[in-house]
């Protein structure tokens, strides 16, 4: 009776369960759609210039590697936050902290909403990215849902809208800044007005879960939504992550924001966030956010990066388009635009789950069961097979 004898298994990541099968699969054309990863028109992971550039002034500077201060680097957040918030509020009563991924920066707010608001629910979209729900469950919130995928496919906004107007003040709403993981089913600019109309009136909790900024329409443009949540002066939650953006995935470079009412609450805030950090993991990663901050700030490789990204969010709606149009070949008097007119890494593509279970057996295409897609695993050399094959799974 060994003290480990009856700690339970617990069931395996889903998406990494199907990487798993994946690599195990041997089919010469097997095509991976169940990741969440960028990659280039080669299936590879792109080094973005950007990054190399200010990685090697790193390393010609060979400083030491002492450690990182609690709430991370001053200039790096104070770029992040300037990034982010742009002129939208006054910055003086933000506070930012870097973070280990936007995951990292979920989990801290997560713990700082829970030191504020203890016995808050913590609504997040239907559906939404698995780890929300599992997170804020785990920093011990009940979670609830909202509309957001509606039964045509579509987005559910007047569901979504009704479901706000019941929500009890002092609630914590989180929303995706843009590129909603896993529907691709963005708001319109409209639709975040009145969303943040709502939100405002009742009292709730905003928390804007930014992973994909730059993807959509480009990063002005993305932080639509955070910038308009922060005009009005606060509260506010933003998460943030360079992970797809920089392609910095394993550095761990993310951001927590909290828009506070003046600069004593952001002092006070900013004392709680350092002590769940301290108590967590000390201090963050120095590297990849060092490279970050460089990047940001100098113009010139911030103006590599602007390329770049842009080149990333190109590729991907090319894909969208080539996906979305042989398609309509080989599926006739059916209607693919909704690939297109979805943002960010991530289709829904309408695959039911006996077809994504087919689709995986019978021709080594992994899409998740719920029919998501990652688009940026596309490019020219697999899209005929994809799509010929998803074709044949849906007739
Ligand atoms: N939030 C959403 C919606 C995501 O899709 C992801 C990553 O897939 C994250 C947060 C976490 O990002 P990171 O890898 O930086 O922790």
């Amino acid at each position: 009776n060994s003290l480990f004898s009856k700690v339970e298994e617990l069931p395996r990541d889903p998406i990494l369960g199907l990487t798993e099968a994946f690599v195990a699969d041997k089919t010469p054309h097997r095509v991976n759609l169940g990741v969440g990863v960028y990659q280039d028109e080669n299936g590879k992971v792109p080094l973005l210039a950007c990054v190399k550039l200010a990685e090697e002034a790193m390393l010609a500077k060979a400083a030491p590697h002492t450690y990182v201060p609690i709430d991370g680097y001053a200039h790096y957040n104070a770029a992040v936050a300037k990034m982010v918030f742009a002129e939208s509020c006054d910055l003086a009563n933000v506070v930012t902290v870097q973070a280990l991924g936007g995951t990292g920066a979920l989990k801290l707010g997560a713990e700082m909403v829970k030191v504020a608001t203890p016995n808050a629910k913590v609504w997040i979209s239907d559906p939404s990215w698995e780890n929300h729900r599992a997170l804020f469950a785990a920093a011990g919130f009940a979670v609830e849902t909202y509309p957001y995928y509606g039964a045509d496919g579509e987005l559910d906004f007047s569901g979504l809208i009704a479901t706000l107007e019941k929500i009890p003040a002092g609630d914590v709403v989180l929303l995706h800044a843009c590129c909603h993981n896993p529907t691709g089913l963005d708001l319109s600019q409209d639709q975040w007005r009145q969303i943040a109309k709502v939100v405002r009136a009742r009292g709730l909790t905003p928390f804007l879960d930014t992973a994909y900024m730059g993807f959509a329409e480009g990063l002005e443009t993305d932080a639509f939504s955070v910038r308009l949540f922060a005009s009005d002066g606060g509260p506010l939650f933003v998460s943030f992550s360079f992970s797809k953006s920089l392609s910095l995935y394993g550095e761990r470079v993310g951001a927590l924001s909290v828009l506070t009412a003046n600069p004593q609450e952001r002092s006070r805030v900013l004392s709680q966030i350092k002590r769940i950090a301290r108590i967590t993991y000390s201090s963050p990663a120095g590297h990849g956010a060092a490279a970050a901050a460089a990047v940001l700030a100098d113009p010139a490789l911030r103006r590599q990066w602007d390329e770049e990204l842009g080149a990333m969010r190109a590729r991907i709606k090319k894909m969208r388009q080539l996906l979305a149009d042989k398609l309509a070949e080989r599926v006739p008097g059916r209607d693919f635009t909704y690939i297109v007119r979805q943002n960010g890494m991530f289709s829904y593509s309408r695959l039911t789950k006996p077809q994504a279970v087919l689709l995986r057996e019978k021709y080594a295409v992994y899409a998740l069961d719920s029919g998501r897609i990652c688009v940026a695993a596309l490019n020219e050399k697999n899209i005929d097979y994809v799509a010929e094959s998803i074709a044949k799974v849906m007739v």
